[in-house]
């Protein structure tokens, strides 16, 4: 088998919880549990949970932004956690990242322009400011979007308008991944379709590989190769996309894909309405995370030993004891 573009092993990201007057930890947040995930080169990893779930803090520690507690990233074969900070740089042209807000995400004081040549100057991409002119023309065009924006301000645009900007900024320093951190949750749903399909045309024109984050099932069918479920920091279910949707073997899974509409009326799917909310992750429910709210748990079994992801089949991955 050829070496996956991203391999993600064991992650762990946990949070200190500081209080009284010495600023000691009193709690600790586990955002990130033990994930384990592979991203193959041109394929879409859709990454998929409830908020809090551990989903962007997972992307973020992929790129480093956030420093992992514990596990392993290795990006082309090459250690991404034992990198120092000029390796860093380096790796940030090949892994790049858009946001959910994009006006959060540009600096409302500089131009587009600028926002993007700033992308290119860091790495000296384009030797002369007129090349970097150029280059800032042509990512706006690439984008949709037209070579006088260049002189706007974030504030001047639409919201579908300034994600075109974040992308164009990601694609500046010609990326081979980009984690698309809920890229269209912020945006209107006639405007998410422009976004995910501008995301597609890209992807097959740059050969670029995404890792995409969202919060519900209906996102990511479209553009995923791969969908990996979370929940309170564990994946807990992997498979191909058109598996995934047909035949969720997770009861999270099928929970989440319940709630997904379905465009033919005639056809009924029941929802299924999970009890309680997401237990806090300060203190997160032991053996299986999922059990304070699985309508199919098995006690004592389901809280007191953690389900393992185990392949059942077809790159069908699950962590279930009753279905894997
Ligand atoms: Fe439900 Fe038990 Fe499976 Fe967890 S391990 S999803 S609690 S049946």
């Amino acid at each position: 088998m050829t070496e996956p573009l991203l391999r993600v092993k064991d992650l762990v990201k946990n949070f200190s919880l500081t209080g009284g007057i010495l600023s000691r930890e009193v709690g600790r947040v586990h955002a990130v549990d033990h994930v384990s995930l592979d991203i193959g080169a041109g394929e879409t990893l859709g990454v998929v949970g409830e908020s809090g779930c551990g989903k962007s803090t997972t992307g973020r520690c992929i790129l480093r932004l956030i420093e992992p507690t514990a596990g392993e990233i290795w990006f082309e074969g090459k250690d991404v956690m034992s990198m120092d900070k000029t390796a860093l740089r380096a790796l940030r042209r090949d892994m790049q990242i858009i946001f959910q807000d994009p006006y959060a995400s540009l600096n409302p004081r500089m131009t587009v322009g600028a926002i993007i040549a700033e992308a290119l100057v860091i790495h000296g991409i384009g030797k002369t400011p007129e090349e970097q002119r150029d280059r800032v023309v042509e990512l706006l065009e690439t984008v949709g979007l037209q070579a006088d924006h260049m002189r706007r301000y974030p504030h001047e645009f639409s919201g579908g308008q300034r994600q075109r900007i974040g992308i164009a900024r990601a694609l500046a320093v010609d990326p081979k991944l980009i984690v698309c951190d809920e890229p269209v949750s912020a945006l209107d749903v006639s405007i998410q379709a422009q976004v995910i399909n501008l995301l597609e045309d890209l992807q097959e024109k740059f050969s670029l590989t995404y890792m995409f984050i969202a919060h519900d099932l209906s996102v990511v069918e479209h553009i995923s190769t791969r969908v990996a479920v979370m929940y309170l920091g564990r994946v807990v279910e992997i498979a191909p996309s058109r598996e995934l949707y047909t035949n969720p073997l997770h009861p999270y899974t099928e929970a989440l894909l319940s709630a997904v509409p379905i465009p033919d009326p005639k056809v009924k799917r029941q929802r299924i309405m999970l009890q309680g909310d997401v237990p806090n992750p300060i203190n997160p429910p032991t053996g299986c995370h999922f059990h304070t709210r699985c309508p199919i748990r098995q006690l004592p079994l389901c809280s007191t030993e953690r389900p393992e992801l185990r392949e059942t089949g077809g790159g069908h991955w699950v962590s279930c004891h009753l279905r894997g």
